[in-house]
């Protein structure tokens, strides 16, 4: 889709690996070769997105659900939450990282910018990367906002309204009916 910025993305990562604060749950995402990041970036800011994600807003980077794998020995810790029914909210029960959201049975999973490990979100390490990652990571292309903004009715004032990010693409795109 045209998105409302002309963001320039920089350099595409083929893959990330991410996980949870302590460490017992640890994922692989590759992505496929026409895979669009501006229009997998997104954002919402619905009432149960903020309590799950314990901030403003939650913002992703969606991929397809094949392309996604755990892969830390044991995914003991994972919980799935739901707020509403079919929508799994994935977070560790030993640390509470919230870690994907995800619709049961969709093609699709929804992963947490944040729980993206940091040599892939800003380049920490890339030296030791045999090139893969550049300087600065792939933070642009992972979290641009282009894809669009849920739930932005709950835009706080002057704190949400008017970041560059959520500004970057449609607001009020893909509104779920989701109780609150
Ligand atoms: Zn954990
Ligand atoms: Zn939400």
């Amino acid at each position: 889709m045209e998105s409302i910025v002309a963001y320039e993305l920089g350099p595409l990562p083929e893959k990330i690996t991410g996980g949870c604060l302590c460490g017992s749950l640890k994922y692989e995402a590759h992505f496929p070769e026409n895979h669009d990041f501006k229009d997998n970036s997104g954002t919402c800011q619905c009432t149960q997105c903020r309590r799950s994600t314990s901030h403003l807003f939650f913002i992703w980077q969606k991929v397809p659900f094949s392309h996604f794998k755990w892969t830390s020995p044991s995914t003991d810790s994972l919980k799935n939450f739901y707020c509403t029914p079919g929508n799994a909210r994935g977070f560790c029960s030993s640390c509470g990282t919230f870690l994907y959201w995800r619709r049961e049975g969709g093609p699709n999973i929804n992963i947490p910018i944040g729980t993206i490990d940091p040599l892939y979100l800003f380049g920490e390490g890339w030296e030791d990367s045999g090139g893969e990652v550049p300087k600065n990571g792939f933070g642009r292309a992972l979290a641009n906002g282009c894809g669009g903004h849920e739930w932005t009715r709950n835009e706080i004032a002057g704190v949400t309204d008017e970041l560059e990010l959520v500004g970057a693409g449609p607001k009020g795109r893909g509104e779920r009916v989701e109780a609150e």
